[in-house]
């Protein structure tokens, strides 16, 4: 397709990226440099007005929300815990799929006193406890949740799980199901009015991409 108006795309580097990149290409867009490999944090692509942006992935849906880009990707997972609010999420891209899971030790103790929860999603693990109606304490983490229980800091933790090789590798088991999860393009509100022809063409062109199986 092409571009008679400035877009900006904000994607994270990685499994996003990567799996994001058939998806773009299908649409013409193809970026000029490798993340990977280049320290650049906005990459051109062969068309003069598309960029692309490369942030962390929790901060994809602020740029987009902000204007700062007009398209972005975001997981599904980050998307529910900050909340959608000032977001357009018009198409499920299919892609870092995965699934939000409550995992323990193998028989971990599911009675009724007050379980310790370890997790980066607070807000996704608050919800799902509460909708049960057991009373937890959630003590937030950046990372390595795993170790967690194993360390005795939390009985349980929420995170994502793909295949569960790195839970079984930490002696962990998955326990409850709390959401499927994939990426979303998500758009800025005023660029789906200002700039709707364009980004309707692109969301059209990586809906048949999807639909397509070209990731
Ligand atoms: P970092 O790993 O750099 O601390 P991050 O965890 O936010 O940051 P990624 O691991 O690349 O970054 O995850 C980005 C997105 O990919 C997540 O928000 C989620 O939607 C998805 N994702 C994360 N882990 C998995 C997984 N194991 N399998 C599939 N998709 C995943
Ligand atoms: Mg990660």
């Amino acid at each position: 397709m092409t571009f008679d108006t400035p877009i900006t795309i904000a994607l994270s580097k990685g499994r996003i990226f990567k799996q994001a990149l058939p998806l773009l290409a299908h649409a013409g867009i193809e970026p000029v440099d490798d993340p990977e490999s280049s320290r650049k944090l906005i990459l051109d692509t062969n068309h003069a007005r598309v960029k692309l942006v490369i942030i962390r992935a929790t901060d994809v849906p602020t740029y987009v929300r902000y204007g700062a880009a007009d398209l972005g990707v975001a997981g599904k997972d980050v998307l529910m815990e900050q909340g959608g609010e000032g977001l357009y999420e018009p198409l499920d891209l299919a892609i870092a799929r995965c699934r939000m899971m409550v995992a323990g030790v193998e028989g971990a103790q599911m009675g009724d006193e007050r379980l310790r929860i370890a997790t980066k999603y607070v807000r996704s693990a608050r919800r799902h406890f509460a909708a049960q109606g057991r009373q937890v304490e959630i003590i937030k983490l950046y990372g390595s949740m795993e170790l967690a229980p194993l360390a005795g800091l939390a009985d349980l933790i929420v995170d994502l799980v793909e295949s569960g090789n790195t839970l079984k590798a930490n002696g962990l088991v998955p326990l409850e199901h709390i959401a499927d999860i994939s990426s979303r393009l998500v758009v800025n509100k005023a660029s789906w009015k200002m700039k709707h022809a364009t980004v309707m063409r692109l969301v059209e062109a990586l809906r048949e991409a999807v639909g397509r199986g070209e990731s």
